[in-house]
């Protein structure tokens, strides 16, 4: 795909980290974790958020602009008055359930608007973008643990508007240069360990927060989707993926990129899967009180297992997940949620 010559190689190597970083969405759960790993990097991140779904006090991390993503004069005005040179996009709706119910709204928030950013960073000079893509994208898995070469076919809205884009990434880069890397993150899952930031959805349909907001007596029973699915327990596997090995993995796309690094796609997941038994035990270890729960019915949409092979993020970016351990993962989400989340 497209490279960089090499006479820019070293130089774009030496200023990687000191790099001014535009993360669209760094207001919300995995973006405001990276423009915090950014700052701490060295890297100067400018985030733009409309705060719709995003929350003011987790965007401290660079300058907040309060603005849409689709307003492409904003954008160019940005990119312009801050000297960007990079971006990160988050900036996206991310309910499977809402997106089959009103798909309009994903295609225009995820898709549309996204096409208008990055045409807009296109048309202000900034080539290197990194895009917050899914495992909702390939769709029912045909084979585990799935590869970044596994058909895409999203049975949801949601997936094929981040689908959508990757495809808006790749032409553009046919195009115009542009470089980019779509990460296909796994289950994001846990928190800052220094328990000042997590994850807080409105409403929140995350099994993690769930399981532990109804240990801690604060919310419903959790109620357990589906318990005949073909797997060793009956319940779903998902591959729960840490927040800041997730943040890591978009420091080290950026790095990638800057140095001349090809364009594409990775899938961030540890490789293994955990039932939502294994969670629910999982969560009674960490917070010592059992979890209140009822069993329904499979919800709709759902694939039995979804389990990442990670071996590309690996050799392309050196990224290995530091988070091993589910519980070590739920430990940190559970301080968040002590906190009074
Ligand atoms: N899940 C569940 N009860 C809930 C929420 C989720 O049993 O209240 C299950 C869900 O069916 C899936 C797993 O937990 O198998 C992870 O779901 P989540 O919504 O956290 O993430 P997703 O896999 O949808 O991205």
């Amino acid at each position: 795909m497209e490279g960089t010559p090499k006479r820019a190689r070293w130089y774009q190597s030496s200023v990687a980290s000191s790099l001014r970083v535009l993360v669209t969405g760094g207001a919300g759960y995995i973006g405001s974790h990276t423009a915090r790993l950014l700052a701490e990097e060295g890297f100067s991140p400018f985030v733009l958020d409309d705060l719709g779904r995003g929350h003011r006090e987790a965007a401290r991390f660079g300058q907040l602009i309060v603005g849409d993503v689709g307003d492409a004069a904003l954008v160019a005005r940005v990119v312009r008055d801050h000297r960007i040179e990079a971006a990160v996009h988050f900036a996206a709706f991310a309910y499977v359930g809402e997106s089959v119910r009103d798909p309009g709204l994903y295609w225009t928030n995820n898709t549309v608007k996204s096409l208008a950013l990055v045409d807009a960073l296109v048309g202000a000079g900034v080539r290197d973008v990194v895009f917050s893509s899914t495992c909702a994208t390939y769709g029912d898995p045909r084979s585990l643990p799935l590869r970044e070469d596994h058909p895409q076919a999203p049975v949801n809205a949601y997936g094929a508007s981040k689908l959508a884009v990757e495809h808006i990434l790749r032409s553009y880069g046919v195009a115009h240069g542009l470089r980019w890397m779509a990460l296909r993150y796994f289950n994001a899952a846990g928190a800052h360990p220094d328990g000042t930031m997590g994850e807080r959805h409105d409403p929140e349909t995350h099994l993690v927060p769930l399981a532990i907001e109804a240990a801690l007596g604060r919310a419903r029973p959790l109620e357990i989707f589906g318990t005949d699915y073909d797997t060793p327990d009956g319940t779903a596997l998902r591959d729960y993926v840490h927040v800041l090995d997730l943040a890591d993995a978009h420091v080290r796309a950026l790095r990638h990129l800057a140095q001349g690094g090809a364009s594409g796609a990775l899938n961030l997941g540890t490789g293994r899967g955990h039932s939502v038994r294994e969670i629910v035990s999982a969560v009674e270890g960490v917070v010592g009180k059992p979890v209140p729960h009822t069993f329904g019915p499979r919800r709709a949409g759902d694939p039995p297992a979804l389990v990442a092979d990670p071996t590309n993020a690996r050799t392309t970016l050196g990224w290995t997940p530091q988070y091993t351990d589910l519980r070590a993962i739920i430990e940190t989400a559970a301080r968040w949620h002590r906190r009074g989340a």
